[in-house]
């Protein structure tokens, strides 16, 4: 089920239990400010989550309440896991779900990376 985008930060989700080490996962990158992980379930040959470690729901929500070393911190990140994943010579997408609409499931902001092979169109077509 997408989360409702209004809730408040939930120290139970699955990320967060994964950056308290209370749930295993396959670590790609780590630092002060961001951990990537590989998705469990991956939708391409790569994919890798990048999350922030602070507590946000979503990128508005990261956007507006993070310092701006966080929010520098996590960007850098995203495009070192890309660099150090191989991504950036073939290309590859970046993607955040958020809320209702874009079937956010996990209720932590992270954006998937995802590459390896040609990735098709941008979303569903109408
Ligand atoms: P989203 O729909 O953007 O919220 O995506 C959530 C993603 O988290 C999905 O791609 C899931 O496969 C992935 N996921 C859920 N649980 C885990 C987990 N324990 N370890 C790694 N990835 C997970």
């Amino acid at each position: 089920m997408p989360i409702d985008p209004t809730l408040a930060y939930d120290d139970d989700n699955i990320f967060a239990k994964i950056l308290r080490g209370e749930i295993p996962s396959t670590r790609v990158y780590e630092d002060e400010w961001a951990y990537a992980f590989e998705d469990i379930n991956p939708q391409a040959e790569v994919h890798t989550l990048v999350i922030p470690k602070g507590r946000y729901v979503s990128w508005d929500d990261f956007s507006a309440r993070a310092e701006a070393e966080e929010i520098a911190g996590f960007v850098r990140a995203v495009g070192k896991v890309a660099r150090d994943k191989g991504l950036v010579e073939t290309g590859y997408r970046m993607m955040a779900n958020i809320g209702a609409h874009g079937g956010q499931e996990v209720a932590h902001l992270h954006v998937h990376l995802f590459g390896g092979e040609p990735l098709g169109p941008m979303i569903a077509r109408r």
